[in-house]
């Protein structure tokens, strides 16, 4: 076999893919249609394919590129870091200062108590992480039976089989099944589900809905509520303004914990280093992972309010929980670089700057295209919602998501990375977008809206 290289065309790239590399949420049948493209570098916010096309990146990556790709610093650092001390774990007592500094920065970046951190690879790790504390920290207070987690439909949590059943996203409950003991509830939707109410309304109406489930089950049943600011892959779902102080209310009455995931809204994606500080929600604990170290290494984590790290940990038994690279030296020494990068170039205060007005202002005036309803935009995450009749907030007679990913697969062609949930187009641009990018990001975009439109007609 010739040796596997960037300089193979890319036809016998795409076929040595098909045959042996399993995609994560893709079929056989999508891959034969199109191989996939491979991606073969990228700088700043721009991406090249092996048929050395320029792509801008509206969605970095996986939501996660914050600073933008190919920083010599971070490439430092995690070279830095292989040569003192590539690996060591943290379980059995056992400590390294990567680990150490990057805890005691989430802890003081972090609002509130929330001072305690559990590393894990990855956001769907986390969630589990976050499913066994809650449950522990109920058992300890003898309270065992408190052990339900109540999440969102079309929420996302990962696609373990703990995060996976916290999702509400039953195609992916259908990969395998759900654990039990997780609920779900209605989404703060209210372009699709909200009807004759006003968002305001609707947005009261779903938080009660948690109030409601609470007295169904009983509140000796439920141990936590856990939900994003923002429905990021359910398709940037930013709730009606009366949601997340409402549901506070009923967690804060009921006593029932808060788990809020900032695995994308963390770490600046929405103007604020949390997308709680945003909202105005007070966890007590945080999923992270993504911009936490940009993408450059895979690390995620939950960071813990006192009371709950400190009833888990005063146990007499351990916590019997961990992942081999929790707290990873060289994904730790990344992040810590990361962080440094986010806080000391100012990446916070640029998101602000560009997004209001600058993106804000042209985003918005998408709205203006015939097929385009909703537009909807928090510091760099926004979406489109697409359709036939935007007075009705009409769905198109084809099947869901045939219109957006015909959208989409016009952005691909125009070289623009823009994904689409159902048919709502959705951007999440890395943080250090300047206006002139934003600029080719709107183009392609309008662009490709009236492509996709044509064939609609
Ligand atoms: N939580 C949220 C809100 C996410 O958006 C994601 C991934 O997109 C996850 C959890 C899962 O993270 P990972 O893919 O790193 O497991």
């Amino acid at each position: 076999m010739n040796k596997i290289t960037n300089h193979l065309p890319t036809a016998e790239l795409q076929a040595l893919d098909a045959a042996h590399h399993m995609h994560p949420f893709t079929s056989d049948a999508a891959l034969a249609k199109r191989g996939a493209r491979v991606i073969t570098a990228a700088k700043g916010v721009w991406l090249t394919d092996s048929e050395g096309n320029r792509i801008i990146d509206g969605m970095a990556g996986l939501w996660c590129v914050n600073v933008g790709y190919g920083r010599e610093e971070l490439a430092e650092a995690a070279a830095r870091q292989i040569r003192e001390l590539s690996y060591y774990n943290t379980f059995f007592m056992t400590t390294h200062v990567p680990a150490i500094a990057l805890a005691a920065k989430l802890a003081q970046l972090a609002p509130g108590d929330l001072n305690h951190v559990f590393f894990a690879s990855s956001g769907s790790e986390a969630n589990d992480t976050n499913i066994r504390l809650v449950r522990r920290y109920w058992d300890i207070k003898g309270q065992p039976e408190k052990r339900v987690i109540i999440a969102r439909r079309n929420g996302y949590h990962g696609s373990t089989m703990g995060g996976g059943s916290l999702g509400g996203m039953t195609y992916i409950h259908a990969a395998g099944g759900k654990i039990d003991g997780i609920e779900h509830i209605g989404q703060p939707h209210w372009w699709a589900e909200g009807g004759d109410m006003t968002p305001e309304e609707f947005g009261l109406m779903r938080a009660r809905e948690l109030e409601e489930k609470i007295l169904e089950l009983g509140v000796e049943k439920v141990a936590a509520f856990i939900g994003e600011p923002i429905q990021g892959a359910g398709g940037v779902i930013v709730p009606p303004s009366t949601y997340w102080p409402e549901i506070q209310r009923i967690c804060d009455k009921y006593g029932i914990l808060l788990i809020v995931d900032e695995v994308i809204t963390g770490f600046g994606r929405t103007g604020n280093w949390f997308g709680s500080q945003t909202f105005g929600i007070k966890p007590h604990i945080m999923t992270i992972a993504k911009g936490l170290s940009s993408g450059y290494q895979p690390i995620g984590g939950s960071i813990v309010c006192d009371e709950i790290a400190h009833v888990v940990g005063s146990a007499d038994d351990d916590f019997n929980h961990g992942y081999t690279y929790s707290g990873h030296p060289v994904a730790a020494a990344v992040a810590l670089e990361n962080l440094r990068i986010i806080e000391e170039d100012g990446v916070i205060d640029h998101v602000r700057d560009v997004a209001h007005p600058y993106l804000a202002e042209r985003w918005h005036a998408l709205a203006d295209h015939p097929m385009v309803g909703e537009t909807k935009l928090v510091g760099l995450m926004g979406a489109l919602q697409l359709t036939p009749n935007k007075e009705k907030r009409a769905k198109f007679a084809a099947k869901p998501g045939t219109v957006g990913l015909r959208t989409r697969e016009r952005c691909f062609r125009n070289n623009l990375v823009m994904r689409h949930v159902y048919d709502r187009m959705i951007i999440s641009p890395p943080l250090v977008i300047t206006p002139e990018e934003i600029d080719v990001l709107i183009a392609r975009a309008r662009l490709s809206l009236d492509e996709a439109y044509k064939q609609v007609r």
